[in-house]
């Protein structure tokens, strides 16, 4: 079987690499350089923290795999709730999270700041810790999944910007190819891409921003502040805040980031921490959204299959959903043993709905 795979993020590099592993002949289209989409601008935040029993099998495989491939630095992750009565939510969602078996438990705020000394705890009502949580390093992700891709066979073409012109023709800058099935991975492109082969995809785009701080010494976890809505992680010796979106135009959007954002998020740390960041540099990147807040995965015409629509989860999620196309276009067993085909059909939409791709955003990070 020949098949094409457009994109060369981190989903685009595992499918690939997957379906040269079950002895398909793989050639991936990147339109600019490996990782120039979300994926080289994510903050690599990596977590199994997830309520539901299928988000979390997903989370579990993703995290095994990236272990596996000594990319997943460990590191805590706490998400801290501020108002009044969220102690009854985290509790809730604690409970299920471990009733999925996912390490995780609740954390008082007195307990918080003796772990972490300068974490300013006052304002917290709730919080829940997971402890297999990592990081990722995006630049490493992508030089990784790419050696593990060419080693398993895969043609990676750079530089080419492909069109369908059929569910499975390319064109390709060195002319018109034929394939067994396609698998377009493109971000928020995927949709124009596969609208030229007749297809209409519920997909919609957003940007968010991160900031790298000035380095610092002190010791704390990924934190995700559920109230104000804005995350953190550290990088290196320094902070890499992030937090806030806004609905874009994939075909004209800004990759730097707004003044606003540094100063909010900075602003943010320093309510949040006994801190004084100073930024070090600052950009923007964007996700993808879909109107149930499920990524778009599986075949919506014949030999043509999308995975996109990630939600702002979608470095975390590619070992898991790379493979989980890997399978479904072999025909072979999935690894992971629950009905994600259902839940993640790209077809359960008509690409007709209207919807506001920023949703709530404190049903995410
Ligand atoms: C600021 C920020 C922080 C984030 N933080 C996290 C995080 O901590 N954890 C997490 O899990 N996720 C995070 N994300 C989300 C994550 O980056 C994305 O969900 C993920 O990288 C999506 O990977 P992908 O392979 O689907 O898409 P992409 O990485 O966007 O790759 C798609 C590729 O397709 C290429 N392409 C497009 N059109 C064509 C074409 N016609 N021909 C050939 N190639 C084409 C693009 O150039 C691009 O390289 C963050 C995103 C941003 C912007």
């Amino acid at each position: 079987m020949r098949v094409a795979v457009v994109g060369g993020g981190a989903v685009g590099l595992v499918a690939a690499a997957d379906l040269a592993e079950r002895d398909v002949d793989v050639t991936l289209y990147e339109r600019d350089e490996l990782g120039s989409g979300a994926t080289g601008r994510a903050a690599g935040i990596c977590y199994d923290a997830f309520a539901g029993e299928l988000d979390a099998a997903v989370a579990d495989r993703a995290l095994a795999r990236y272990r596996e491939w000594d990319l997943l630095e460990p590191c805590p992750y706490v998400w801290a709730a501020r108002e009044r009565g969220d102690e009854t939510a985290v509790r809730g969602q604690v409970a299920e999270m471990q009733s999925h078996g996912r390490a995780v438990e609740r954390i008082s705020p007195d307990e918080l700041g003796e772990r972490y000394p300068s974490l300013r705890t006052g304002g917290i009502e709730a919080a829940g810790i997971a402890t297999a949580a990592g990081l990722l390093d995006p630049d490493a992700v992508v030089a990784r999944l790419a050696d593990r891709a060419r080693q398993r066979g895969v043609t990676v073409e750079t530089n080419a910007p492909v069109s369908l012109v059929g569910p499975t023709a390319v064109e390709t800058p060195s002319g018109r190819r034929d394939f067994d099935a396609v698998v377009a991975a493109a971000g928020p492109a995927t949709k124009p891409l596969v609208a030229d082969a007749g297809v209409s995809l519920a997909l919609k785009a957003f940007r968010t921003q991160a900031l790298v701080t000035d380095p610092f010494e002190e010791t704390l976890p990924s934190f995700y502040d559920a109230t104000e809505e804005f995350y953190w992680r550290p990088r290196g010796d320094a902070l890499l805040v992030g937090g806030g979106a806004h609905a874009a135009d994939p075909t004209d959007w800004d990759a730097e980031a707004d003044p606003a954002f540094v100063e909010t998020a900075l602003g943010n740390v320093r309510s949040a921490t006994t801190l004084d960041p100073t930024p070090d540099r600052a950009w923007a990147g964007l996700c993808t959204a879909t109107p149930d807040r499920d990524p778009l995965v599986g075949r919506v015409a014949d030999g043509l299959w999308v995975a996109t629509g990630w939600q702002g989860h979608g470095l975390m999620r590619a070992p898991a959903m790379g493979e989980f196309v890997a399978e479904r276009i072999c025909g072979t067993s999935p690894r992971i043993d629950a009905p994600l085909s259902d839940r993640f059909d790209p077809t359960r939409f008509d690409g007709e709905e209207s919807f506001d791709p920023l949703g709530d955003p404190t049903a995410d990070w």
